[in-house]
């Protein structure tokens, strides 16, 4: 342990001594020549001429020491099972994989897209991939066919790597129709289509494009694939989030840096130790379960708890029942769960043996305080320690470093920027950097990026420069989209986005995508959507809608009726995840005389707050209106 503030300095100061140290922690097949190359601003890369492979830090180099210990601990409330794989176990599996997708062409630089439920095998699958080299693209099983499509669009993969169904509160939520609607609707075929049959639904086989993966992993049982190594630079995975525009980015990661970047922040900033248990509750669809789930924990040569269910589903104690019988030690979650099982009974917090638990981080959105109160007390004052961090970021940005110093929290902020990230508020006109304490500005972090950030957004170098990239006075600095203010303690509270895009139970979602997609109804003219504050999910999606042919909307039952055509396409294109919570309709949207949608003024008078200042807009009856229709 050390002073943070000193470890901070260094990692930016003296950033390629600080990072080559770092850089130890992992094994190297050769080691990096050049720490950081930002000759190219912003494009950097890190630990040139090292080769390394993500599998063989996170499993093969822990067989030494722990293959008989747990390196992933599946459980599922929603099929009731329960498996430990040890190291050697995992080593295995995932070489089995390697194989199937070998067998399929599958070689380094390939694609290949993770349609899964939170189930063994997606782990196996995402593993396989670093183990030969291909680059993994996980969507969240929760995305629709119409989300999946342009995602296969834009990665190209050669093989796609799915299962029969997931499972939700005991509902079973096919993904075959899906996925097969989403592969016709996509210009780019698969190769092969590799399904894991769970039983749970019937599907129609494709012959000679889908195979069945219990059969293909018959054939390889006693596969040996060993790691191909690959270049510090070489793109590990893709991963889409989505933005301003409609259409979502891959966001493309390394290898040798994230590698780095993710051994660091095991004992920097979770505290974990090799052969203690990492519990995430996230999903391997999100950044989050990438990093924590699976190349965090086992890169740090931990057990990690892999969890598809509910987190009140026997009964809200699970989670912690999970917490006591596998002795975690890091538990990783998103302020909505908590505020979730807020509404269970308390007593179930002190049910169970917690003794081994040292924190709760949460991240994903905003850490109200009363929801941060209820934890820690529940917890019996285990620290919970809020972090923010972003898709594009793979790692935290803002937190506190307790395995560097232990420092306290402060209700409301995130904490600190983390070692490696210079970061630096500047207001959003001028691009100056604001220095004061409490000033408002926009959250930027100045190049290069620390390792394990974002490389590009895949396949299109300039869309990486002009979305996140603006050049300050003498510097280039990465917008977070996000406001904030730091205060005189150097502690950062975040503001919420400067941009369209909006934060659902911790999922980030563009409101244009959800434009586009309620727009395709064919009665839809146009279509604003917003966020706007909920109690339960942090922010849920708005919609006023106008209709094409208005005596469809004659009365409250046929408002309805449209309302619900609406949602179902929602669902059918983009999920349930981004459906809407109401949409409404009207005869005009607030907008601009320019013809701009004036959304942070309807999502004002949702959030009954004054819309502040409204000179530019056109028809100040459509505000009214949308007043109205709210009730
Ligand atoms: P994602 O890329 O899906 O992880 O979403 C990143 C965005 O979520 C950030 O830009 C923030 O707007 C928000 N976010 C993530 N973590 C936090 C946090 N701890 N506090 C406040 N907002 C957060």
């Amino acid at each position: 342990m050390g002073s943070f503030a000193q470890f901070h300095k260094r990692s930016i100061a003296d950033r390629d001594n600080f990072w080559a140290e770092q850089a130890k922690t992992i094994d190297w097949q050769t080691p990096p020549q050049h720490i950081c190359d930002y000759s190219n601003p912003p494009f950097a890369k890190w630990f040139v001429g090292g080769t390394t492979n993500l599998c063989h830090n996170a499993v093969d180099r822990h067989l030494k020491d722990r293959g008989d210990q747990a390196a992933l601990i599946f459980v599922s409330t929603e099929t009731e099972q329960e498996k430990t794989y040890t190291y050697k176990d995992l080593h295995l599996e995932v070489q089995r994989m390697a194989a199937i997708l070998q067998s399929f062409g599958v070689v380094k630089g390939d694609r290949v897209l993770i349609y899964m439920p939170m189930i063994a095998e997606a782990s196996f699958a995402m593993l396989a991939c670093a183990r030969i080299g291909a680059i993994h693209s996980v969507v969240f099983g929760g995305f629709a066919s119409h989300s999946l499509a342009t995602r296969i669009e834009d990665a190209s993969p050669k093989v796609i790597i799915s299962a029969d169904a997931g499972s939700r509160g005991g509902k079973v939520v096919a993904y075959k129709p899906l996925l097969d609607e989403a592969i016709s609707l996509s210009s780019h075929k698969p190769k092969a289509v590799l399904m894991v049959d769970r039983h749970l639904s019937e599907f129609a086989k494709v012959d000679g494009r889908d195979f069945d993966y219990a059969q293909e992993r018959e054939k390889h049982l006693n596969a040996q694939v060993p790691c191909e190594m690959v270049e510090s630079t070489h793109p590990s995975y893709t991963l889409y989030t989505s933005g301003t525009t409609g259409k979502p980015k891959g966001v493309q990661r390394d290898t040798g840096g994230y590698a780095v970047a993710l051994a660091s922040s095991i004992p920097n900033i979770f505290q974990g130790k090799p052969g203690e248990t990492f519990f995430c509750t996230s999903d391997i669809g999100w950044v989050v379960g990438h990093s924590y789930i699976i190349y965090g924990p086992l890169i740090g040569g931990m057990a990690t708890i892999l969890y598809e269910g509910l987190p009140i589903r026997p009964d809200g104690g699970i989670w912690w029942s999970l917490v006591e019988k596998y002795k975690v030690s890091v538990m990783f979650s998103a302020p909505t769960a908590i505020r979730v099982l807020k509404k269970q009974d308390p007593a179930l917090l002190t049910k169970y043996n917690l003794s081994s638990l040292k924190a709760l981080f949460l991240a994903g959105e905003p850490l109200d305080e009363p929801t941060a109160k209820w934890i820690s007390e529940g917890l019996g004052g285990t620290p919970i320690i809020d972090n923010y961090w972003q898709t594009e970021t793979g790692w935290p940005i803002l937190t506190i470093c307790n395995g560097v110093e232990k420092a306290p929290s402060k209700f409301g902020s995130p904490g600190k920027a983390v070692y490696g990230y210079d970061v630096k508020l500047v207001d959003d006109q001028t691009g100056e950097e604001l220095t004061g304490a409490n000033q408002k500005g926009v959250l930027t972090i100045e190049g290069p990026l620390p390792p394990g950030n974002l490389q590009t957004v895949w396949g299109d170098d300039a869309r990486f420069v002009n979305t996140y990239w603006k050049t300050v006075p003498n510097k280039m600095v990465y917008s977070t989209f996000d406001w904030a203010v730091r205060d005189e303690d150097g502690y950062f509270f975040i503001l919420g986005r400067t941009d369209d895009v909006i934060n659902v139970a911790g999922h980030r979602l563009g409101t244009r995508e959800i434009e586009e997609s309620i727009s395709s109804h064919p009665n839809i003219a146009e279509v604003a959507v917003v966020g706007v504050a909920d109690q339960l999910k942090g922010q849920v999606a708005m919609a006023f809608a106008i209709a094409k042919d208005a005596s469809a909307l004659g009365d409250a039952t046929a408002c309805l009726k449209l309302e619900g055509e609406v949602m179902k396409v929602v669902d059918s294109q983009l999920g349930a995840v981004a459906r809407p919570s109401r949409v409404l309709f009207v005869s005009a949207l607030p907008k601009t005389r320019s013809g701009k949608l004036l959304r942070r003024a309807i999502q004002a008078v949702c959030e009954k707050r004054d819309p502040g200042d409204l000179t530019t807009m056109d028809d100040p009856m459509a505000l009214k209106q949308i007043q109205d229709v709210l009730g």
